[in-house]
């Protein structure tokens, strides 16, 4: 089966009970015991749902993965695998990644003993220089977030696996349609299924994947336990958004490569960052890895006036937080997505106030195109 058929006939095309195609919402929190000679599958919604089962059985198949977890949002997803570790381990993250994983890392987690040395995850060396007795995993978004870097997942799973750590890879950007970085080598993939997942910016969810039982087990202990898990509703309208995906993705990335290659070539434009774009660095890495570019990219305009002159000027885009909608989505960073990041750091990583960063959506392009042209004059 190929990977658009897989997003339909995922194990879950009907429900067997009643033939219908829709996934079942099973809305309860408990389960009445039907016989006690027998163990149960299901007995409180925290430990397990059906419409949960059906979505986390759908992740796994479509990663490549042994067991899938779904959670109330991709900071949960996120939060409840770096759960696994404990006080006095370390981990090696890349420093570009999403603001609110930044956060977790550099507030929370640092707070109770878990260690993190933020690397520029697009150079082997770097990742390899951060390495200590203490180090158990490395944290990786690729392409980063929101400048577009590109780590090579082969070469990071490789040394991983020469020094017994687990590879983390948050795939909210790509989705397995496009990547699937347990192929490569890595170990624990997570998504904000948020984003193109759900796909009509209309649920907040998240989901990771272990390549095995045993790392599986691990992330289910802290899903049971700590309880960050969805409802069944939400599982219902991301499994519906995963039978879109590939029109969806495949449209949205047409729009972003014409819109990008465009802006590359605008005078009013400083800067493009899209692995879409021929000599864009680590374009090769990244098509080795993917199956495209994917549907977001980074501009920067001139002045930090007229990034700001564009997003409120521009009508067709939503000047918003997230992405991976149906909608175009033109985001700000600095003052979005990565307002958690301290300035210096920002500074540091290239995140100034001249960067939008557009999800492009299912509009027509032309249209889109005349929209940013008159909001870039
Ligand atoms: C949005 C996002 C998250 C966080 O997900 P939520 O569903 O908003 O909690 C994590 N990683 C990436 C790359 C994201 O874009």
């Amino acid at each position: 089966m190929k990977k658009g058929t897989l997003l339909i006939h995922n194990g879950h095309d009907y429900d067997p009970g009643t033939g219908a195609l829709g996934v079942p919402i099973i809305q309860t929190s408990t389960f009445a015991k039907l016989s006690f000679s027998e163990d149960q599958e299901f007995d409180y919604a925290r430990s397990g749902n059906p419409t949960r089962k059906a979505l986390e059985e759908t992740i796994a198949l479509l990663e490549g993965g042994e067991y899938g977890y779904a959670f109330s949002s991709g900071m949960a997803a996120a939060a409840s695998v770096l759960g696994i570790f404990a006080a006095g381990d370390h981990i090696i993250t890349a420093a570009d990644i999403y603001g609110g994983t930044y956060r977790i890392f550099e507030v929370f987690y640092k707070r109770w003993g878990l260690n993190h040395t933020f690397v520029d995850a697009s150079r082997m060396e770097e990742i390899e220089a951060a390495l200590t007795p203490q180090t158990k995993a490395i944290f990786v978004e690729t392409p980063s977030n929101p400048l577009f870097k590109i780590t090579d997942l082969k070469a990071c799973a490789s040394f991983a696996r020469a020094h017994n750590l687990i590879t983390i890879v948050d795939n909210t950007f790509m989705t397995p349609y496009l990547q699937r970085p347990l192929e490569a080598g890595c170990d624990i993939v997570i998504h904000s299924a948020t984003k193109f997942l759900g796909g009509h910016s209309d649920v907040i969810s998240g989901l990771a994947v272990a390549r095995n039982r045993a790392l599986g087990k691990r992330i289910y202990a802290v899903q049971n336990s700590f309880g960050a898990v969805p409802g069944p509703w939400d599982m219902f309208l991301v499994m519906r958004g995963i039978k879109t995906l590939k029109a969806r993705m495949e449209e949205s990335q047409k729009t972003a490569l014409k819109l990008a290659r465009w802006l590359s070539s605008d005078k009013r434009v400083e800067a493009v960052y899209y692995p879409g774009l021929d000599c864009f660095p680590g374009k090769a890495v990244h098509e080795g890895q993917a199956d495209g570019p994917g549907a977001v990219f980074s501009f920067e305009t001139r002045t930090e006036e007229a990034a700001v002159k564009f997003l409120s000027s521009v009508q067709y885009a939503a000047a918003a937080v997230s992405l991976g909608g149906v909608e175009t989505i033109a985001s700000y960073p600095i003052r979005m997505s990565h307002a958690a990041v301290p300035p210096l750091e920002r500074k540091k990583l290239g995140i100034t106030g001249k960067l939008i960063r557009i999800s492009a959506g299912l509009e027509d392009c032309d249209d889109l195109m005349e929209d940013f042209d008159k909001a870039l004059s």
